[in-house]
Order: C-alpha cells, then sequence, then structure tokens
C-alpha cells in the first residue's frame, strides 16, 4: 500500500512541530520530528566527549550508538539513545548548537536517512526538518516551507523554554537562531533550503489557530491534487 507524506520544512522556531503535531491529529497521520533524531545524535556525541566538528570522530562512534524511536502511551514520539529515553534531555538549549553541528557531517545523514524514509514507507507521515521535501521524501504529497522573521522566531523559542523551566533571554535565543540558521543553510550536504514545490508560509503575522487554518487547508488542497 502507497501511504501519504507531507514535508514540512523551515528554520529553527517557526512553528514546525507545533503545526505539525496538531495537523498530524487532524488528519490522523503519523507525526515524525526528525529533529529529535538529530539532537539524540548530538547528545550521544557529545557524552562520549568526541569534537563534534570533527567529522571522522563522529562517525567512528555512530555505530556505539544505539538510536531508536517510539510513541509513547501520550501518543507523542520518544527518542531513546542507548535504551534511555532521552525525549526530555534533547531539549535543553545547548543540545540545538549541538544538533546542528553533527547534522553537517555526511556520515550522520547517511546514517538517519534509512530510519525516515522506513518510517514513511510504513505510514502515512507528517515529518518536519531541514531537508525532507528536498532530499528525505522528494515525492511527498504536500510540501510546506514554513518561516516567521527572526525576531517572531526567537520570540516563539524563548517561550518555549521558559515553559520547560529554562531561563533564558530574548537576545541570547535570538542569536543562537540566527547562528544555527546560518549553519543549516550553508552547509554542504542537504542545506536548509525551500524545494522548488514547496509552498511557503509565513508565519510571522499568524497566530497559532491563523497558521494552523492556513496549513490545512493548503496541505488539503495538495493532496487532493
Ligand atoms: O528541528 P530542531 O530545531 O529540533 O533541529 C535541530 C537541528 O537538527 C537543526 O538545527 C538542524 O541542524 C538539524 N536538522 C537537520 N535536518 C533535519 C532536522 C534537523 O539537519 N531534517
Amino acid at each position: 500500500m502507497n501511504h501519504k507524506s507531507i514535508a514540512i520544512d523551515g528554520p529553527s522556531g517557526a512553528g514546525k512541530s507545533t503545526l505539525a503535531k496538531l495537523l498530524a491529529r487532524e488528519l490522523g497521520f503519523l507525526y515524525v520530528d526528525t529533529g529529535a533524531i538529530y539532537r539524540t545524535v548530538g547528545l550521544g556525541a557529545s557524552r562520549m566527549n568526541v569534537c563534534l566538528e570533527d567529522a571522522r570522530a563522529v562517525e567512528s562512534i555512530l555505530p556505539q550508538m544505539k538510536i531508536e524511536m517510539g510513541y509513547g502511551e501520550d501518543g507523542l514520539q520518544h527518542m531513546y539513545l542507548n535504551g534511555e529515553d532521552v525525549t526530555e534531555a534533547i531539549r535543553r538549549n545547548e543540545i540545538s548548537r549541538y544538533a546542528s553541528l553533527v547534522s553537517a557531517i555526511p556520515a550522520v545523514r547517511d546514517y538517519l536517512l534509512d530510519m525516515q524514509r522506513r518510517l514513511a514507507r510504513e505510514n502515512d507521515v507528517i515529518m518536519d526538518g531541514r531537508d525532507i521535501g528536498t532530499v528525505v521524501l522528494p515525492h511527498a504529497g504536500a510540501k510546506v516551507f514554513l518561516t516567521a522573521a527572526p525576531e517572531a522566531r526567537a520570540r516563539r523559542r524563548l517561550l518555549e523554554l521558559k515553559q520547560r523551566g529554562q531561563e533564558t533571554e530574548l537576545e541570547t535565543v535570538l542569536r543562537d537562531i540566527v547562528q544555527r540558521d546560518e549553519q543549516d543553510r550553508n552547509r554542504a550536504v542537504a542545506p536548509l533550503r525551500q524545494a522548488e514545490d514547496a509552498v511557503l508560509l509565513d508565519t510571522t503575522e499568524l497566530g497559532l489557530e491563523e497558521s494552523l487554518k492556513a496549513l490545512i487547508s493548503l496541505v488539503k488542497g495538495r493532496l487532493a491534487q
């Protein structure tokens, strides 16, 4: 049976995961947060004390990292590193940077590609990330590039971190976001960019309800084509 897939890409803090989760509920699709997978590799590599910019060193420890994904009773995606549930641990602010560093390494991307494609072969999925529409699922039935102005994204991310009990300043979050986007956009493999056949959705001026409405109508329209 052929499964349907929806690709949602965009820079950090654009609201991809919040919106994709709600869209998945609306459509009855499986939501796959691919950033969480890269975060797990970033966490694993940092725990093994390798330099995260040293591609060879990171590649050499990949076989020692057992990365698994599952869905908890809460219906949410959980990440496991060598059997330990690291779902919360990967949300720490510094892990964003670690994820961005290891995700620029071609061997890491190859290592995770199969896992992501298998999920899409076996389920109707909404997958969010940076290269879903361009590399992971080039034949996705609907592709959306979700973005917002950096300041708006920083404010949303700050709120999210606060809700998780992580106190930080808006300027720090903004600086981190801009730095991470730049790194994700300029890397040699699978850089962050809008797929040619993706629809752009800018949520700078939109609230959550409005963004969701726009996304649902856009995706349903695409899937019906
Ligand atoms: O989406 P999230 O902010 O959790 O992703 C963390 C990092 O993982 C991103 O900054 C990016 O470097 C990397 N990533 C990626 N490709 C994906 C998803 C995430 O390179 N498909």
